[in-house]
C-alpha cells in the first residue's frame, strides 16, 4: 500500500513517516501541496494524509484538485484547525475523515485501515485465500494454522499479493507497494524478500510465473 503524506511540519511528518514505515506502508512525504498535487498525477497512492495549513497550496486547495481530477484517491485530512466549520468543510470537500491534531499514531493506523478496508472488496478485516490469511492490524500471518511473523517489508508484499490473489504482479508492481521514493532498492530487493516469506510460510505459498512476476492462488 502506497500512502502520500502531506505535512510541512517536519516532527509531525517524521514521526508519522516513521509510523507508517513500520506499519509496512510504502510512503511519499511531500511538504506544500503543488508538490502534492503533482503527486498524486504522477502515482496511484492508495490514500492520502493531508495536512491544511500548507506552503503553496493550501490542503482544502489540494483536495479541491484531487476532488477535480475525478478520481477517488481517499483522503484523511490530518490538521491543527478544529473549528467545526473547518470539519464540515474538510469533509464537504470530498476527504473520508478528519482528525485533529495532537492524535494517538495508533487511531491514526486504526482510521486509515478502516478506509482502506471500504475501498477493498469486502468489509472483512482479514485478508485471506484459505491456505495464508494476513491480518494488517496486528501484521499477523497464519498459513495452514500455523501463526507466522514477517517483517514490515515482507509484510508489505505479501499484502500486495494478497489484495489481488490469482493476479500476477511483476517487480515493478510490488516495489511500488513497499517503497518510497526517496528509498533505494537494491535490484534484487523483491526476489530476497520472497525467498524470506516462503521460507516462513512454505515454497507454496507465492508462485512464480517466470518473465512475468509473482501471484498468489486466488483460493485453496
Ligand atoms: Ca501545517
Amino acid at each position: 500500500m502506497r500512502i502520500l503524506l502531506v505535512e510541512d511540519d517536519y516532527m509531525v511528518g517524521a514521526a508519522v513517516a516513521q509510523a507508517l514505515k513500520d506499519a509496512a506502508y510504502a510512503v511519499d512525504w511531500v511538504r506544500d501541496g503543488q508538490t502534492a498535487i503533482e503527486a498524486a498525477r504522477a502515482e496511484s497512492y492508495d490514500l492520502t494524509l493531508l495536512d491544511l495549513g500548507l506552503p503553496s497550496s493550501d490542503g482544502t486547495e489540494v483536495l479541491r484538485e484531487f476532488r477535480k481530477s475525478g478520481r477517488q484517491l481517499p483522503v484523511i485530512i490530518v490538521t491543527a484547525r478544529d473549528a467545526i466549520d473547518d470539519r464540515i468543510e474538510g469533509l464537504d470537500l470530498g476527504a473520508d475523515d478528519y482528525i485533529v491534531k495532537p492524535f494517538e499514531i495508533r487511531e491514526l493506523l486504526a482510521r486509515m485501515r478502516a478506509i482502506l478496508r471500504r475501498q477493498g472488496s469486502g468489509s472483512s478485516a482479514i485478508l485471506s485465500n484459505g491456505a495464508i490469511s494476513l491480518d494488517p492490524a496486528t501484521r499477523e500471518v497464519v498459513h495452514n494454522g500455523d501463526a507466522t511473523r514477517l517483517t514490515a517489508r515482507e509484510f508489505a508484499l505479501l499484502q500486495a499479493l494478497m489484495l489481488h490473489p490469482g493476479t500476477i504482479l511483476s517487480r515493478a508492481d510490488l516495489e511500488r507497494h513497499i517503497y518510497g521514493w526517496n528509498e533505494e532498492v537494491e535490484s534484487n530487493a523483491v526476489e530476497f524478500l520472497i525467498h524470506a516469506i516462503r521460507r516462513k510460510l512454505g515454497a507454496s505459498s507465492i508462485r512464480n510465473v517466470r518473465g512475468v512476476g509473482w501471484m498468489v492462488d486466488r483460493s485453496s
